[in-house]
């Protein structure tokens, strides 16, 4: 389990961990009907920084918007969720890198199903920062469970209820004996991890599922492609086939939770030398740099806690 930090906040103030709690008759809790992000927050010799604070922030009010969850932006600013990131963090002192979970509950009882017009509140959470996946040489196995298509749940909403999608995808791949699953989507195509995004590369381009392809917009996945323009690297966005995974010349995955992870294995084949690839090397070098803040290209992703 993951390690917790003892404060978190709740409906506008900060309250200890084990008072934090939705009512089981919440909507949050009956339909899954909650939107959320996570970020990272880490530790440097110039104090605590949160990486791509505002894209989190906008992904949480996307998400929102898409869902229908009408009551939370009006209600709610980039300043104010910043002021409450500080206090929070601040409040919890931690001594090594952490990830923040702010999600928007819908905690109306009973509501019936439906959206607008219903209460909601923001949550935060600290935990200790881990990577979900092996960082050097993950394996990786394609999904029998489709990835959610934008016309059923939008991918490009982090809505809490879809997450029984990754659930059944990782829970196959982990029963199978690999560390994550490959989702594709209803035409086939690939589309992501469980929890994270991917990028391939062959021939020296680096390519990734375009945001057709049913996926999150994750904002590492963002961050690659804009590190990739910084590195003159070549880059794709298009529709992937999985057969080009099998072939490819390095594959790596994304996300906050899973920071760049190399890929050795896909369906039981070696991908390229079954070792990190060059291009997977140098994008992780340099994501890692920008966490932290210490590039300057990127120092404006950086928000001082
Ligand atoms: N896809 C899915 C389904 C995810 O849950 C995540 C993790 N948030 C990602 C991709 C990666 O997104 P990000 O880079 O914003 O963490």
């Amino acid at each position: 389990m993951a390690n917790i930090y003892k404060r978190a906040f709740l409906k506008h103030k900060i309250v200890s961990l084990a008072d934090a709690n939705l009512s089981v008759a919440s909507a949050a809790v009956l339909y899954g009907l909650s939107v959320y992000t996570v970020f990272p927050v880490s530790k440097t010799s110039k104090g605590l920084v949160a990486f791509r604070l505002r894209d989190h922030y906008q992904r949480l009010v996307n998400s929102a918007r898409i869902i229908g969850l009408d009551t939370f932006e009006p209600a709610w600013s980039f300043e104010k969720f910043t002021k409450v990131v500080k206090e929070l963090v601040a409040a919890n002192k931690p001594t090594k890198d952490v990830f923040v979970r702010a999600t928007v509950h819908v905690d109306e009882l009973v509501p019936g199903t439906r959206s607008r017009g219903l209460s909601t509140s923001l949550s935060m959470f600290v935990y200790e920062a881990k990577p979900i996946l092996p960082q050097d040489g993950a394996r990786l196995k394609t999904s029998v469970w489709r990835r959610i298509p934008d016309y059923a749940i939008p991918s490009r909403a982090k809505v809490n209820g879809a997450y029984v999608n990754s659930v059944l995808a990782r829970q196959d791949a982990i029963d199978c004996g690999y560390d994550d699953c490959i989702f594709l989507d209803g035409h086939g195509h690939v589309c992501e991890l469980s929890a994270a995004n991917i990028f391939i590369v062959r021939d020296g381009v680096l390519i990734t599922p375009d945001t057709m392809s049913d996926l999150l917009e994750g904002i590492n996945r963002k961050t690659v492609l804009e590190l990739a323009h910084d590195l003159k690297i070549p880059v794709v966005e298009r529709g992937v086939d999985l057969t080009e995974l099998y072939i490819a010349d390095e594959v790596f995955a994304c996300g906050t939770s899973a920071y760049i992870a190399s890929v050795k294995e896909v369906d039981a084949r070696i991908i390229g030398t079954g070792s990190i690839g060059p291009i997977t090397q140098r994008i992780r070098d340099r994501h890692a740099k920008l966490l932290r803040g210490s590039d300057p290209t990127f120092a404006n992703l950086i928000t001082y806690l």
